[in-house]
């Protein structure tokens, strides 16, 4: 698996006050976008529940313009990486 998820740009998109939860749109180095949706845990930290690829351009993983879930061995990653582009890793 040469695949390298890389987040160039990342902003949140929704955040939910109330429950912690929000939401993340993250711009990969190969133009792909996906959308993160993340919880808080216990701890108060951000974890990825969910990603879903925006369909923009097809994925940079298997080329399909059309619904794929590559993206989801990847989740915690692109999750890492968009949490620190918008500085939503630290609990506040
Ligand atoms: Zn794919």
């Amino acid at each position: 698996m040469a695949y390298q998820a890389k987040v160039v740009n990342a902003k949140v998109v929704s955040e939910n006050k109330n429950n912690g939860f929000f939401e993340i749109v993250a711009e990969l180095s190969d133009r792909n976008r996906c959308r993160v949706t993340f919880e808080r845990n216990e701890q108060g930290e951000a974890v990825a529940t969910h990603i879903s690829r925006l369909y923009t351009v097809p994925c940079g993983i298997c080329k399909k313009d059309f619904l794929c879930y590559c993206l989801n061995r990847y989740k915690e990653e692109i999750g890492e990486q968009a949490l620190e582009l918008t500085g939503k890793s630290k609990v506040s």
